[in-house]
């Protein structure tokens, strides 16, 4: 690495403590279940998964272990 790409290297290790800078829009995820795959999506400020517990439930143990992944980088209401 140059010079310049070093510092910037430094600069996003610094960035990559600070997740509260870091606000996450929309992602999409193929999620390998202990069970079955599963598409987890997140989009307009909320969670989509097409497993079963989700349908009723509005979060499961996909979203969650995403929002554990994403620790501050989702909006605070839907992490809540
Ligand atoms: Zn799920």
């Amino acid at each position: 690495m140059d010079n310049g790409m070093i510092r910037k290297y430094e600069k996003a290790k610094l960035y990559a403590e600070e997740r509260d800078r870091i606000s996450i829009q929309s992602m999409a995820v193929n999620f390998d279940g202990k069970n079955n795959p599963h598409k987890v999506e997140f989009k307009d400020d909320g969670w989509q998964c097409d497993c079963h517990f989700f349908e009723t439930r509005k979060r499961c143990s996909h979203t969650m272990a995403l929002e554990l992944i994403l620790d501050q980088m989702i909006p605070e209401k839907v992490a809540s």
